[in-house]
């Protein structure tokens, strides 16, 4: 497709507003692109095509970079296409742009007519001989009713996909996770049709993922995502000194004090860094923020703060495996490849155990969210929502929900709040109207067909169930590690957290095949020169202060590890 016009154009040119012009008589077209470029040039971009497939291709590709398009003119006589059908379709792609007709004065009837059809705005005739008093009077006043419009370019990358798309849903919420920043749009929307046309697809290949340099994924797996926005999802070398697993506040606390101490550090994250507290709307116990702070804020500047000291960091990266050899650890990648390192530190934290109630697999993404209340508070305005937990997390979520929903009812199983809560946060919620909590009440059922509509819930000790309308449902319960790949390589205790340090020293005995002449260390497992830290770790406190000074404390234990390895 010739569309060279535009791969070819400088980049400091690139977010000026577009004339576009389209004619099939290479010198008329040559001639009016040269007109224009005289008296506009400065504040727009003449981008000049020579047929109306060829000027429809180049709007598509226009759309799909999030230019502007301010005015349109065609020639009315082109043997592919008129300059009316042109600007016909060229309207869908581009409704705010002025549109005019350039015809022969034979065809002045027909261009009257098209006023009408196309809502053209000007008709001119050929020849515009001089162009001060028949070219740019009239592409000024098309150009004054375009900035009317007030239209912006699009700068960031755009979404477009459904309300209740489960992948629409994790292609955003990983874009958020990962401060990509982004506009989303449904597929209803104007906008979202317009992009679906000019990347030449309909609804059924939501979501469609459009980047800044005009180039867009059709339902996009999360690794390809990663790497067309930019996120490292390969190391750069095959050996380091450490290799952290999990990117959470545990993995970057200890990715920031390795690579700030000179260690060749990479971090390997399965889906966003952040972790649990990249999904908190407010952490408010974390040292030094009085005022709280976004999960989404600390994970920006701790993943900032370990780029800046030279750690590596990748995302999308899956492990799977820990293989242990003579002097050095590796691990496996679920999609292949390993990275190797001296030693490796385990901070893959906990993630929330999935609702075990019927209706729950089918409208996961569909209206039930595991965690991510702060990708979907927008969409809950005005509903009635329901959250699932007792514990900080659902206090966080209710606190925050309560301003975008009308109705909040919280859902705990036990009989009170007080052992699982922290007092800021019942204090909170005791003072908010539109936040109910319910005690010894369970989920029994969620239906819907598209999408969630109802819940079914259970009060524990009378028996009793209702059903209830409900957009949504976010569950915050029973966080488990996911340490199965570890099974035979390193103890775990019957719940599966990491067994370390003491804890590995039953009845004052070294853990099996432990070969040193030196107790574990007190963050070490029980392979020597593996770690872990934070909530993966048993008996570890499960908040994210203490996270991140278990990393930073692995990392000192680590530096030990080597200098006597
Ligand atoms: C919504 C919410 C609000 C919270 N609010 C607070 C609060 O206000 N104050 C507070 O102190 N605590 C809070 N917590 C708890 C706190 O966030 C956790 O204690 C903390 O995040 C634990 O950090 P971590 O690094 O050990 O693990 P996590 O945060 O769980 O991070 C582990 C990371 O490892 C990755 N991972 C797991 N397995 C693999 C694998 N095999 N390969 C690659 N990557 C892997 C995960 O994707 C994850 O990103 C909150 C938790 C939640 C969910």
């Amino acid at each position: 497709m010739p569309v060279s016009v535009l791969t070819c154009m400088a980049t400091d040119s690139d977010r000026k507003p577009i004339l576009l012009t389209v004619d099939d008589d290479p010198g008329v077209s040559r001639a009016v692109a040269r007109d224009l470029r005289r008296q506009y040039g400065e504040d727009y971009r003449v981008v000049r095509t020579e047929s109306g497939p060829q000027a429809l291709a180049t709007l598509r590709e226009l759309k799909l970079r999030g230019d502007l398009v301010a005015v349109m003119l065609a020639d009315h006589r082109m043997p592919e296409m008129s300059g009316l059908e042109f600007l016909e379709e060229a309207m869908d792609l581009f409704p705010h742009a002025r549109r005019a007709l350039l015809t022969a004065y034979a065809d002045t009837d027909a261009a009257i007519q098209a006023i009408n059809i196309v809502d053209l705005d000007h008709y001119l005739l050929k020849p515009w001989d001089p162009p001060e008093e028949k070219l740019y009077p009239v592409v000024d006043s098309l150009i004054e009713m375009w900035q009317e419009s007030d239209e912006q370019p699009a700068t960031h990358t755009q979404v477009v996909g459904h309300r209740w798309s489960a992948r629409s849903f994790e292609v955003r919420d990983f874009l958020a996770r990962n401060s990509v920043p982004y506009h989303w749009h449904t597929s209803e929307e104007p906008e979202g049709q317009r992009l679906l046309a000019a990347a030449g697809v309909d609804v059924t290949s939501i979501p469609l993922v459009v980047t800044p340099d005009s180039n867009y994924l059709i339902d996009p797996s999360v690794g390809e995502l990663a790497a067309k926005v930019g996120l490292s999802t390969t190391p750069s070398t095959d050996f380091y000194d450490v290799v952290i697993v999990g990117g959470g506040p545990a993995g970057l606390g200890a990715a920031v004090y390795a690579a700030s101490e000179g260690l060749r550090t990479v971090l390997v994250e399965r889906q966003a860094t952040g972790g649990q507290a990249g999904q908190s709307s407010r952490i408010e116990n974390y040292l030094g923020f009085p005022d709280g702070v976004t999960g989404s804020q600390l994970t920006d500047r701790a993943r900032r703060q370990a780029h800046k000291f030279g750690a590596e960091v990748l995302t999308t990266r899956d492990v799977v495996g820990l293989d242990v050899r003579p002097s050095s650890r590796a691990v496996r990648f679920a999609d292949g490849g390993q990275v190797v390192a001296h030693a490796v530190l385990l901070a893959t934290g906990i993630a929330y155990r999935r609702l075990d109630v019927p209706g729950a697999d089918a409208l996961t993404g569909r209206g039930l969210f595991y965690g991510s209340a702060v990708t979907e508070a927008s969409a809950c305005a005005g509903d009635d929502i329901f959250i699932v937990g007792g514990a900080n997390s659902a206090g966080q979520a209710a606190v925050f929900l309560s301003r975008h929903a009308r109705q909040v009812t919280v859902l705990v199983r036990a009989d009170n709040l007080e052992k699982s809560m922290s007092h800021y946060l019942i204090r909170q919620i005791d003072e908010i109207p539109n936040v109910e909590v319910r005690l010894t009440t369970e989920v029994v059922a969620l239906h819907g067909d598209d999408h969630l509509e109802t819940i079914t819930i259970c009060d524990s000790t009378t028996g009793k169930q209702e059903t209830a309308p409900a957009s949504y449902v976010f569950v915050f319960i029973g966080a488990a590690p996911r340490t199965e790949w570890l099974e035979g390589v390193i103890q775990r205790d019957a719940r599966g957290f990491v067994l370390t340090g003491p804890d590995l020293r039953l009845e004052r005995q070294r853990p099996r095949g432990w070969k040193l002449d030196r107790d574990p260390h007190f963050l070490e497992a029980s392979t020597p020169g593996v770690f872990a830290a934070g909530d993966v770790r048993a008996n570890s406190v499960k908040r994210v202060a203490s996270a991140v000074g278990e990393g930073a404390m692995a990392i000192q234990l680590i530096h030990g590890y080597l200098e006597h390895q």
